[in-house]
């Protein structure tokens, strides 16, 4: 296809196209960035999980030792009573009972420090169970979420491509030249590659164009661009009457 006025009028249907491309290509990369978040918010309430159940792990790691530490001071206390009786002297007899006496007292003081761990172990194992629960329905709520987005991931790439081979199917007839400037002009970042001339001025960059400029736009014959901006121009009243035909 040569340059011609339908060729130029294609060329603006396909920048709709593009247009509207562009828009479902920019929601569509939000979602992956979206799921990347949920996944990660995900790993912190597991997170905040493992730390209530280290709790627990931590104290009756504790209690245990203490519990080691209670029943040496009571083998203590049961060897020096056996040994009460073979004792000859009154003072090994009183050296003896103060060795049990201490023994005792320590079992006792350990003993109490055993309750407290119980009191703390219960409070924590309530806490973990609470927290776990609580998690439960964050983590479900988060994952019934990245479901959600995925399902709409695959939709929408699924429909940006049947709209981007619809697109394709429709540039390919328009010459290799015009598409060449035309994504040239797009690459850029304007996006607006081909733009109406308003009067005698280019009505995206407002530069006033030269008269031949004009003239070549109302000829149809060659691609005309703007020399300030590059991009593709063309006289909206040039190109009206073939919308009717
Ligand atoms: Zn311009």
């Amino acid at each position: 296809m040569a340059l011609s006025k339908d060729a130029l009028i294609q060329l603006i249907a396909l920048q709709k196209e593009d247009g509207e491309l562009d828009k479902i290509k920019a929601g569509l990369d939000k979602i992956p960035v979206m799921i990347a978040n949920l996944k990660k918010a995900v790993e912190e309430e597991k997170a905040k999980g493992a730390g209530a159940k280290n709790k627990v792990v931590e104290l009756e790691k504790k209690k245990k030792e203490k519990e080691l530490e209670m029943a040496k001071h009571e083998e203590e206390a049961r060897k020096h009573a056996s040994q009460l009786n073979s004792v000859k002297t009154n003072d090994s007899y009183k050296a003896l009972q103060n060795e049990i006496g201490f023994a005792k007292q320590h079992v006792s003081d350990i003993e109490t420090e055993i309750l407290q761990l119980m009191d703390q172990l219960d409070a924590a194992k309530k806490e973990d169970k609470a927290v776990q629960a609580e998690l439960g329905v964050e983590i479900k709520k988060f994952e019934a979420e990245i479901a959600g987005h995925e399902k709409r991931l695959a939709e929408q790439q699924a429909s940006f491509d049947a709209a981007k081979a619809k697109r394709d199917a429709g540039a390919a007839p328009l010459p290799a030249d015009v598409m060449r400037v035309y994504n040239h002009v797009r690459s850029r970042g304007k996006l607006d590659a081909i733009v109406p001339i308003d009067g005698t001025i280019c009505s995206a960059c407002r530069i006033s164009l030269a008269p031949t400029v004009i003239v070549e736009a109302t000829k149809l014959k060659a691609l005309v661009t703007c020399e300030s901006c590059q991009r593709i121009l063309y006289r909206p009243e040039v190109l009206a009457p073939a919308k009717t035909a």
